[in-house]
């Protein structure tokens, strides 16, 4: 089976900071990470493959320096990798970014017929998690999101049968492939890589594709072509941790005298 796996660098962000000027995040000198829920999606690719044979190709959209994200794709058990990267994505949003990223498995697709392609839950950075959906409605592939098990993958009946996590339960939905999954970090545990996989990854070089190569339409790609725009990025107001009161006493109404006078407090 064909897999593709999108995955995104990110800024760590044990060490974010926010430019209090401009309000947005100071990515400069800052080390990078392949988004965590990526790193599950890779592993999810890779297991596939062990039990379906196949072939994985790890794809990214940033900046040169991206190509360290694909690296640890090969080193993840990937076979290859592409590098979308031209000062012309820079400051794309989402629905840029589904727009770079589908054009790209579309040429992906024209050589080897895509079966699934698998994107982490949303990245830590935006956090929006539209870009997954975005690519799935592009292409029109069968859309499964927020995934935490693959129950059957029939590449001959063109299936897949996956349990989604909601907030009240567990969902279990098959469709047709092609289809597009995004993966919570329950679905597996990520690996260690192999020592082979690590000097592979060593010698890795990414194909590199950019606008001109995509033939983008140049009004619906970076800044220009994004229709949101960024007004306010702030942390939310700390919580304080409230009052713990120890009663000594064993008596209820005593108990609720104090409750009452510590509201009353607090309401004057
Ligand atoms: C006006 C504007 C300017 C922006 N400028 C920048 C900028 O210059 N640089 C920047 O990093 N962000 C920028 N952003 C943020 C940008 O919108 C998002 O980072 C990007 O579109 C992905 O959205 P997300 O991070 O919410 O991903 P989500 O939708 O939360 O990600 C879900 C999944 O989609 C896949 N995915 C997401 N992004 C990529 C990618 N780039 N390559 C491969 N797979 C991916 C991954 O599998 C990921 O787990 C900008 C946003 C706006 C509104």
């Amino acid at each position: 089976m064909n897999i593709i796996v999108c995955i995104k660098q990110v800024p760590d962000t044990t060490q974010v900071r926010i430019d209090p000027k401009t309000n947005t995040l100071i990515r400069q000198g800052i080390p990078t990470i392949v988004n965590p829920y990526d790193l599950h999606a890779l592993e999810a690719a890779v297991e596939l493959k062990e039990n379906h044979g196949g072939f994985i190709t790890a794809l990214t959209m940033g900046p040169p320096q991206a190509k360290e994200a694909l690296k640890e794709a090969i080193s993840a058990g990937c076979d290859g990798g592409v590098l979308l990267t031209d000062r012309a994505f820079a400051g794309s949003d989402t629905l840029a970014t589904s727009y770079i990223l589908s054009a790209a498995i579309r040429r992906l697709d024209a050589d080897n017929k895509v079966d699934l392609i698998i994107c982490g839950q949303q990245s830590i950075d935006g956090d929006t998690a539209q870009v997954g959906p975005g690519i799935a409605q592009r292409l029109n592939y069968s859309q499964l999101t927020y995934v935490s098990k693959i129950r059957e993958m029939d590449i001959e009946l063109g299936n897949v049968i996956v349990e989604r996590r909601l907030e009240n339960g567990t969902q279990v939905v098959s469709g047709r492939l092609p289809a597009l999954i995004t993966v919570v970090k329950e679905i597996n545990e990520y690996r260690y890589a192999s020592l082979a996989n690590l000097i592979k990854a060593a010698k890795f070089e990414p194909i590199i594709w950019n606008q001109e190569y995509l033939k983008l339409d140049k009004s619906r790609i970076g800044l220009k072509g994004s229709p949101t725009t960024v007004r306010r990025i702030f942390a939310p107001p700390r919580k304080s941790s409230g009052e713990i009161v120890n009663y000594k006493s064993e008596n209820s109404r005593e108990i609720m005298k104090s409750i009452i006078d510590i509201i009353s407090k607090v309401r004057q």
